[in-house]
């Protein structure tokens, strides 16, 4: 008998043409989030097993690894004989509290010669006999006993855990996630992550009107999220001159739309040349005045790069659910200003005018400004063991 982890893939079964390279990549993303750990991975295409000592952490783990749907540690034994399979199942269930159950049996040996039925019936006999609080209900059970019959191996599990579903992060290629440091675009990463998207940030900075503990919180973020990719870039784009330039110039209640329209001309070109295919941001339909629906077709003219906003159509108090539970909240609550704040004028337009800013635009020379911040970028490779940002937690 093998004590094992058996991992069910997620979504990607449903994507046949796909299937090789969906289970190579969460093979690879597994060996990751597992780096710390002495074990041996196996799998076909229905299944993943993988054989160590420490399978309790290693489990943890896996429970953020996008593109598995169930994590279960279970029982592998070299026989799939019937009366073996009885005998197995009576010794595995000794200690377990089961009341409602339900016997679930997957033959993938078809030459067996008893149908997953039978196998269910008899081995719901066994449980029935060797737990007498025990009661079969097939509607509502409270337990799964699996069993899987394979050639010459036969698997007993009871139930596992629920992975993150999703797509293995990287299958979908890369996108460019503005990251700010508030609530709503962590919570847009880690969806895009969800998606099979690898992601690098970009974080525009705005020194001295923002501080270094702003850009600290952007770090901190980015490395809660590389707990699910193991580690992210991060962009840091000094964001000052242009910001300046927009101030001096530009009528007050333009400030946002040109400011965003710069910022989607940076993260645009930085994409392009880190081969990262869309951008990913948290804006959310109406949330403010840069969010109007004409707000941000204005804003999104600047670019033919697809703009994917994960939030959008959620409500703040769905976006605020999922930053805490993707443990993003706390740190986005922190009370650090972020360049759009500071520079926010009392009335910004809600229905900005695209001629009106692509004439406010000929007045400062941005071209120059873009080039000048681009080549400037500070950039950082963030990753989940990095002492120096867990201090921040
Ligand atoms: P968040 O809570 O994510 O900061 P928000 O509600 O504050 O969003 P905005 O400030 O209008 O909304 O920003 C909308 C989106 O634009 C953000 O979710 C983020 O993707 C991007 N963004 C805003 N400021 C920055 C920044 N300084 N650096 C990078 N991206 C930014
Ligand atoms: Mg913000």
């Amino acid at each position: 008998m093998n004590k094992l982890i058996i991992i069910k893939y997620g979504e990607l079964t449903t994507k046949k043409g796909n299937i090789k390279l969906f289970i190579k990549t969460l093979k690879k993303n597994i060996e990751v989030a597992l780096k710390d750990f002495e074990y041996k991975i196996e799998y076909d295409n229905g299944r993943m097993f993988i054989f160590g000592e420490e399978l309790e952490k290693m489990e943890s783990r896996l429970e953020k690894v996008f593109g598995i749907h169930e994590i279960v540690i279970g029982y592998e034994f070299d026989s799939i004989d019937i009366e073996d399979l009885k005998e197995n199942l009576k010794d595995l269930i000794q200690n377990e509290k089961i009341t409602a159950f339900k016997v679930r049996t997957k033959r993938s040996y078809k030459e067996y010669p008893l149908t997953s039925m039978e196998v269910s019936r008899i081995l719901g006999g066994v449980v029935l006999k060797t737990i007498p609080e025990s009661i079969v209900d097939v509607h509502d059970p409270k337990t799964f006993v699996d069993v899987e019959i394979r050639m010459n191996k036969s698997y007993i599990y009871l139930d596992g855990k629920s992975g993150l579903h999703g797509y293995p992060l990287g299958v979908q290629g890369k996108g460019l996630l503005m990251l700010s440091g508030g609530i709503d675009s962590p919570v847009a990463g880690y969806l895009a992550m969800k998606r099979g998207v690898r992601i690098e940030g970009i974080y525009f900075e705005s020194p001295p009107h923002t501080s270094e503990a702003a850009k600290e919180k952007v770090k901190t973020l980015t490395q809660i999220l590389s707990r699910y990719s193991g580690y992210i870039k991060l962009h840091v784009i000094n964001f000052t001159e242009i910001q300046e330039a927009i101030y001096k110039n530009i009528p007050k209640e333009y400030l946002i739309t040109i400011m965003r329209r710069m910022m989607y001309r940076i993260t645009e070109r930085i994409a392009h040349k880190n081969n990262a295919k869309i951008i990913v941001n948290g804006e959310s339909i109406g949330q403010v005045a840069s969010q109007t629906l004409t707000s941000m077709s204005v804003i999104n003219a600047v670019t033919n790069m697809p703009v994917i906003r994960p939030v959008a159509c959620l409500d703040k108090l769905e976006i605020i659910a999922l930053a805490k539970k993707i443990e993003t909240y706390e740190t986005s609550i922190l009370p650090f200003e972020d360049c759009c704040t500071i520079f926010v004028p009392e009335h910004p337009v809600i229905n900005p005018d695209l001629s009106l800013c692509e004439e406010y635009e000929k007045l400062v020379d941005f071209e120059t400004l873009l080039k000048d911040a681009i080549k400037n970028e500070e950039v950082v490779t963030i990753r989940e063991d990095d002492k120096k940002f867990e201090d921040l937690l």
